[in-house]
């Protein structure tokens, strides 16, 4: 049996998530109403608009889906845009993030789009060497709970991707790469199968 896996279809690269996923093996549906949650074993939280995801969330009901999703056992991964949505906590004042994820986040911490930076970092749970990581005016985990495990980091130590049980988000967007890895990661994750910490 396939894995069921949504990708968040309300703005944002889902498309890119979807083909990639779908290339995997996955049974990909496109979630723009909450009911769509039932039975998927993992959900996308592609990158994008943050306020304008956020937005939209509100107004098709998923903060409670989303987190009762969460709660019995569903995996959940964000990607740039979809990190700054599952954080518990922003510096910045808007948008109000969903809570998701025990991290404090931080819009735009690399500057404006013209800062947009590609570059090779070594994720843990990955193996075959670096991850080729597309950076577009991505966020940054400032700090993280107990339970949160950073994966990944910049060479100057700035933490890019972090996990946590079945939660995973990433400050970069491995769909706009061929390397497929990281999909992977994420399909072991939504399978229960976890590495050890
Ligand atoms: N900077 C965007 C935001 O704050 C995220 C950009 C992205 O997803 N590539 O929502």
């Amino acid at each position: 049996m396939p894995l069921d896996i949504g990708v968040l279809a309300l703005q944002g690269d889902f498309q890119e998530h979807r083909a990639v996923l779908e290339s995997l093996g996955a049974a990909v549906i496109e979630v723009r109403l909450p009911h769509q949650l039932e039975g998927l074993d993992g959900l996308v939280i592609p990158g994008g608009e943050s306020t304008t995801i956020v937005k939209l969330v509100h107004r098709w009901g998923f903060p409670d889906a989303l987190r009762r999703f969460k709660e019995e056992g569903g995996a959940v991964w964000g990607t740039c845009a979809g990190m700054i949505v599952m954080a518990s906590e922003l510096l910045e004042p808007d948008p109000k993030p969903l809570s998701l994820m025990d991290i404090k986040v931080s819009r735009n911490w690399f500057g404006r789009q013209v800062d947009s930076f590609e570059t090779d970092i070594l994720v843990k749970g990955v193996s075959g060497g670096p991850v080729h990581a597309v950076f577009i005016r991505a966020p940054s985990v400032r700090e993280h709970g107990e339970g949160v495990e950073t994966i990944a980091t910049l060479r100057d130590g700035t933490p890019v991707a972090v996990r946590s049980g079945k939660l995973m988000a990433t400050a970069f967007h491995p769909e706009l790469t061929p390397d497929t890895r990281i999909h992977e990661l994420f399909l072991r994750l939504s399978a229960g199968n976890l590495p050890s910490v």
